[in-house]
């Protein structure tokens, strides 16, 4: 980002701030609803879990600072970290298979983990969040 030349400070928070809004608020509207995310769950599941997972809802979710994304798999429901705002669409696809497996087994066992890798692009996923959670604790980072 570039700031013009010639201003204040103050003017430059001002400015910056007014920059920043406005990339949040186009990433946002490039990023698929919450009906949109329940439609490519379903598709997924049919895809790579034979239909056996059944989400009810899928959202994204503020709350979730450590984790890519969790489930309860009582009710169905799978809540995504808005930290993945932006990522290209195969990597989140990769995090709702990832739930869409926990809402069937619970663990991380080898029978998780069979299951997940139906979906062909888990482990290019799985380095690409390793690598996004690197940048984001590394010193001089950039991410807020
Ligand atoms: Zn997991």
């Amino acid at each position: 980002m570039c700031v013009p030349a010639g201003f204040s400070p103050a003017e430059e928070r001002r400015w910056i701030a007014v920059m920043v809004e406005r990339i949040r608020t186009k990433e946002q509207r490039r990023q698929p609803s919450d009906e949109q995310l329940l439609q490519r769950a379903r598709d997924l599941s049919r895809r790579y879990l034979d239909g056996r997972a059944a989400p009810t809802t899928v959202r994204w979710s503020a709350a979730q600072q450590s984790r890519w994304g969790s489930c309860t798999p009582s009710d169905g429901t799978i809540r995504l970290s808005e930290r993945l705002r932006g990522t290209p669409s195969w990597v989140l696809d990769y995090v709702i298979v990832h739930e869409l497996a926990h809402l069937l087994i619970g663990n991380h066992g080898d029978d998780f983990w069979e299951l997940v890798g139906r979906y062909p692009r888990s482990e290019r996923a799985r380095g690409f969040l390793d690598g996004l959670d690197y940048a984001a604790n590394s010193p001089g980072s950039t991410e807020e």
